[in-house]
């Protein structure tokens, strides 16, 4: 193999010398023909067959020895220019295919390469910075549903140990079979909306547009947490505009007033009020969903509407940190928009515009 390469090697300078040869072969004979020729004109000097085969002579050497130098000096400056760099590249090429996302090259200096090798280089440098970006939210990923999977799974093992001890009380078995049941619709949840949020990602959910009346939805949707409301003692403030016709995926949209309700309900201390508006103009309707509850600092509220971020986590056990994930996207497929106001320990609004016709394309 080696022997090989090496066979390949002085084959290809051979090649190349021979370029060299020929072009310094056919330019310097051209010119050596026409020089004599007019000099033994000019000078009226008979040429004989003895002088012309030693200067052939000489200037076959001449040939050789510039063809030579010729084949080096083109070797190095392919060196530097095309070998160098093409070398760079592959070599952080080859990083990439074994996972080393951190890998970057250097440009090179404007006079030592042509400027599509720094085009290149900085195509490559954007791809590897992108792929580590995917990497890195991958990896988080992965962590975030392992740790999320891995609370509900060890309530469940220490509830089931408990459970196989011979002489529990009824109370007790009630206590831990439901400690189990808990547990194991809280998983359920989360691989729900991770699905979800899977689907809506990757837009296998096509919306569904059709023109319904969004004051109603809201209502319905309000109504299924009455229970907890009442069990709660929190007061409801409702402003819901009649007759709001939207063009929209009704579906799709429930999921956001059941995923803020749901919120505003859980952060909202017993004696407070959740408050629900809707208003509209000809093209969009704003719907408000406020609470009175501990509200949120700056910090929290920027990072609310990312995957698996929990702010609040006195209340963790009772969510994913997923709601608000799938909130955003679903706007975001409505072309909406949608906005958080909070103040610790007063209280959270949030804001959703959403166009009254839809166009029908997904983002
Ligand atoms: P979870 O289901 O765990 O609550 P969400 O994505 O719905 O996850 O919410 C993420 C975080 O946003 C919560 O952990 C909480 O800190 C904050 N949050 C959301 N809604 C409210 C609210 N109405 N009042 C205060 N904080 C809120």
């Amino acid at each position: 193999m080696r022997k090989n390469e090496r066979t390949k090697k002085v084959l290809k300078a051979t090649n190349q010398y021979m370029v060299f040869f020929l072009l310094v072969a056919f330019v310097i004979t051209c010119c050596m023909t026409l020089f004599v020729t007019v000099l033994s004109d000019s000078l009226r000097v008979e040429l004989t067959k003895e002088t012309v085969s030693s200067a052939a002579k000489v200037t076959f050497w001449n040939v050789l020895f510039i063809s030579l130098i010729f084949t080096t000096i083109d070797k190095l400056r392919r060196r530097h220019t095309v070998e160098l760099p093409a070398k760079r590249i592959g070599e952080a090429a080859e990083k990439i295919i074994k996972g080393d996302f951190s890998v970057r090259i250097e440009r090179q200096s404007r006079f030592a390469t042509d400027e599509s090798f720094n085009k290149i280089i900085d195509c490559f440098n954007n791809m590897a910075q992108e792929l580590s970006g995917v990497e890195t939210l991958r990896s988080d990923f992965i962590a975030n549903v392992s740790h999320e999977l891995k609370t509900p799974l060890s309530v469940m093992q220490n509830y089931g140990t408990l459970l196989q001890s011979p002489d529990i009380s009824d109370e007790k078995r009630i206590e831990y079979a439901k400690g189990i049941t808990d547990a194991s619709r809280r998983l359920s949840d989360m691989m729900t909306n991770i699905l979800k949020l899977n689907r809506l990602e990757n837009q296998k959910i096509y919306p569904d547009f059709k023109e319904f009346d969004l004051g109603e939805q809201i209502c319905s949707s309000l109504l299924q947490y009455e229970n907890v409301w009442e069990k709660k003692g929190v007061q409801i403030e409702t402003d819901i505009a009649d007759d709001v016709t939207v063009t929209a995926d009704a579906e799709l949209l429930s999921l956001v007033w059941n995923n803020l309700f749901s919120n505003a309900f859980k952060f909202t201390e017993p004696g407070g009020t959740v408050g629900v508006s809707l208003s509209a103009t000809d093209n969009h309707a704003v719907i408000k969903v406020s609470d009175t509850g501990c509200g949120m600092s700056r910090d929290v509220g920027e990072r609310i509407f990312e995957k698996f971020y929990q702010g609040d986590t006195s209340h963790s056990s009772q969510g994913n940190g997923l709601g608000l994930a799938l909130v955003k996207r679903v706007i975001d497929i409505m072309h909406g928009e949608i906005s958080v106001e909070s103040t610790v320990g007063q209280g959270t609004t949030f804001t959703v515009k959403i166009r009254r016709q839809q166009s029908g394309d997904i983002k």
